[in-house]
């Protein structure tokens, strides 16, 4: 059995000198020191050497780290790809199919742009439970107390009211009426523009193959982003089916397509889709080592970015079980 720490970014930019610097993602600096750290205590290791290792073919180094990076933004062009590129480490991108090629803002990203550009979660949880009241026989709601009591309290990364708001739109309502609000308090407090948003916002395609010349690993995070394990069989075979082919297009084979559960949400009937369509890896968001040999391939758990030191000089690094 191989230990595999696997890390797990989002957004990595210049936060303080960025237009929304209440985005909930990590500084370059700090990206910086993160890399000196895990350079000095562990091994970085590439996609291949996992599967290798998967395979039983090869054994990983002790200590070994792989980097992941997900949704696809030009942060990773911009910010990422340079210092991975200088150290010599591979990075891991997952990107949606939709993103990237047609670039339309995620509703997903929707949520975080409105949340950092209001910067009043209350005021977005108010104007939420406005809709729901307005809506309810459209989409057949339940009553706005309802929701207010059947969501989570807290979590290690929001505030409540944040987590009410992400919640509601992420999960808590029906998948029409979250799109519909979602892109409502987009365009009321971020921007009416969408497409020169997702200009800005995501990588484009000659972006993704000028980081693949430079040995930059991708991988699936679905079409657009939709929770996988609330889809049955079909709409997730889609799901699936459309990032493998953008994968093949890409120039990877069978065997080689790797994905990044969007939200970390999958099913029996996930795993199973994606060892018929030829994935060979897997990645959750389960917070622990992974165990080569031993967890399933197509579920390999990963820490997140705040999981791990930003300081080189820090003691070796924590382990969560
Ligand atoms: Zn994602």
């Amino acid at each position: 059995m191989n230990e595999l720490t696997v890390v797990m970014y989002h957004y990595v930019r210049a936060l303080a000198r960025s237009r929304y610097p209440a985005i909930k993602g990590l500084d370059v600096g700090r990206f910086r020191g993160q890399l000196a750290y895990l350079e000095q205590h562990g091994r970085f290791v590439g996609v291949e050497d996992v599967l290798a290792a998967c395979r039983g073919e090869d054994d990983l180094p002790p200590d070994a780290v792989l980097l992941t990076f997900d949704d696809g933004y030009a942060d990773h062009w911009r910010y990422v790809f340079p210092l991975l590129d200088e150290r010599g480490v591979q990075g891991c991108f997952f990107a949606p199919v939709r993103a990237v090629r047609d670039r339309v803002v995620l509703d997903v990203h929707k949520i975080h742009f409105t949340l950092a550009a209001c910067g009043d979660p209350g005021l977005l949880a108010a104007h939420c439970l406005a809709r729901i009241a307005d809506w309810r026989d459209e989409y057949g709601l339940e009553a706005p107390a309802q929701y207010e009591a059947g969501l989570p309290r807290a979590s290690r990364f929001d505030d409540p009211r944040t987590l009410f708001v992400k919640r509601l739109l992420q999960r808590g309502l029906p998948e029409a009426a979250r799109a519909r609000l979602a892109d409502e308090l987009f365009r009321r407090f971020v921007t009416a523009d969408e497409a020169a948003f997702a200009e800005e916002l995501y990588l484009d395609v000659d972006q993704v193959r000028a980081m693949r010349r430079g040995g930059m690993w991708f991988g699936a995070h679905g079409q657009s982003h939709r929770w996988l394990d609330g889809l049955d069989e079909s709409a997730q075979h889609a799901e699936l089916l459309a990032s493998s082919d953008w994968l093949r297009e890409l120039g990877y084979e069978d065997g080689e397509f790797v994905v990044a559960y969007p939200y970390g949400g999958y099913d029996a009937t996930t795993v199973a889709v994606a060892r018929e369509l030829g994935y060979g890896l897997g990645f959750t968001v389960e917070v622990r080592v992974a165990r080569i040999g031993r967890d399933d391939p197509l579920l390999l758990p990963r820490l997140d970015t705040v999981d791990v030191p930003c300081d080189p000089a820090a003691a070796g690094r924590g382990r969560p079980t």
